[in-house]
């Protein structure tokens, strides 16, 4: 299906099915209930097909263009049916899933993530390990011969794991070769998270929502057919998310953002002042998504993306303070005093908005990468 003609019918579908997808609580809400509200939402999409274009058939899709499903994600986020940071884990996690599981794999759990029965999280960082992701050291061991072993057995611990404790898969990364092996020795795995020997404890985070979480494996056992790629190709495993992170996801957070700044619009006062902050926010935003756009075609015409992206990463990044930096100014209290629904929503929301230079790569790694690989400034140390 054409893009805008799946724009037209998307947008009369939801017009009339708003009242069935939107959330029964004021936003914010607590964790638990929009995660619930997310696959709710995710369960009636599914059934009335939406939520199945534009992935591949033999994962329950129906086929057609990546972008339809981009379309998707920003619809429900600029109605602020969905909030796109939980929401664009499915963005992350499938292609994953079907470019490096076992096709029956991948066919038998995608269509759960997609129709809200599961919810997957993502095991890469550990205490220590974060920017340099490649120094990891969650350990894998095979019990026996790696290369016919049928089980392998995981030791050691995750942090950060956004939705760990709602989640009923993980697609984690793990040591397989030597300590200092570093990119070289990482293997991914798909483990379930009901397992024995993996403990979860969720972390609070500034705004009260305790979203991540630490993920402790104690001899964990994991089928071998459960491994994704190749032994010891788990780093391709890793950089393949990259490509969706920083196109699909980040549509859905613009829609977000420009949703969030009408919001501001609405109620802020009348003034040069407000007029000045509005029309900087808004040019922040349109310059984003002009940048965005030209990534998602280039994505969509088979382009390998790369270091480049990583010039989407800090604007998304610097757009999301912009615009609650926006609120705060505006809105006088909003952040810091107000009790109501609205002040306790501007609240969460921009406290969570600070994260927005941490998660996905760090606003100073990614202008590492920029002055280095793109503007030849110099090398890595
Ligand atoms: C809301 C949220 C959700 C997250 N969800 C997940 C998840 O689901 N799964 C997951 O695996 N991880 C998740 N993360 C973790 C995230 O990927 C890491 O926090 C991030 O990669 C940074 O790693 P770190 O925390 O170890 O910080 P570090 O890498 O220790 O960095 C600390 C500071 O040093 C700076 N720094 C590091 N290296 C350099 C360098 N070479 N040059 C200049 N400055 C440098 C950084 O920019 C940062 O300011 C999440 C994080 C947040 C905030």
């Amino acid at each position: 299906m054409h893009i805008a003609d799946f724009r037209a019918k998307l947008n009369a579908w939801l017009d009339a099915h708003h009242a069935e997808l939107a959330a029964p609580f004021a936003p914010p809400g607590t964790l638990d209930q929009r995660v619930a509200q997310m696959q709710r939402m995710k369960s009636v999409l599914f059934e009335a097909d939406w939520m199945r274009y534009g992935w591949p058939e033999h994962v329950g899709g129906l086929g057609g263009s990546p972008m339809l499903r981009t379309e998707l994600g920003a619809a429900l986020a600029g109605r602020d049916l969905a909030d796109p940071g939980l929401f664009s884990l499915i963005e992350v996690l499938a292609p994953t899933l079907i470019d490096f599981a076992r096709p029956e794999l991948a066919a038998e759990v995608v269509p759960r993530l997609l129709s809200g029965a599961e919810i997957w999280c993502q095991g890469f960082s550990e205490p220590g390990t974060g920017s340099d992701l490649s120094s990891l050291s969650c350990r894998a061991e095979p019990d026996g011969d790696p290369d016919t072993a049928s089980t392998w057995r995981i030791n050691g611990q995750k942090v950060w794991t956004s939705l760990a404790q709602y989640a009923e898969r993980c697609v984690l990364l793990t040591r397989t070769g030597p300590a200092d092996s570093r990119h070289r020795g990482i293997t991914a795995f798909f483990v379930d998270m009901d397992t024995p020997g993996i403990t979860v404890a969720p972390i609070e985070m500034i705004n009260g929502m305790h979203e991540f979480a630490e993920v402790f494996f104690d001899d964990v056992v994991v089928p071998a057919d459960r491994m994704l790629g190749e032994l010891n190709g788990g780093w391709s495993v890793a950089m393949s998310i990259l490509p969706y992170e920083r196109s699909s996801c980040f549509w859905q957070r613009i829609a977000y953002l420009y949703r969030r700044l009408e919001m501001i619009v609405e109620v802020a006062p009348d003034d040069d002042r407000a007029a000045e902050v509005i029309g900087n926010a808004f040019l922040h935003l349109h310059m984003l998504r002009s940048r965005s756009r030209v990534t998602q075609h280039r994505l969509a015409d088979g382009a390998t993306l790369g270091a480049e992206t990583s010039i989407d990463k800090v604007l998304v990044a610097t757009g999301d303070h912009i615009v609650y930096d926006a609120a705060r100014r505006l809105l006088p209290g909003i952040v810091e005093m107000d009790d109501s629904d609205a002040g306790e929503m501007w609240r969460t929301e921009y406290l969570y908005s600070r994260a927005a230079t941490i998660y996905g790569g760090t606003a100073e790694v990614q202008r590492n990468i920029i002055a280095r690989r793109l503007l030849d400034l110099g090398t890595d140390a």
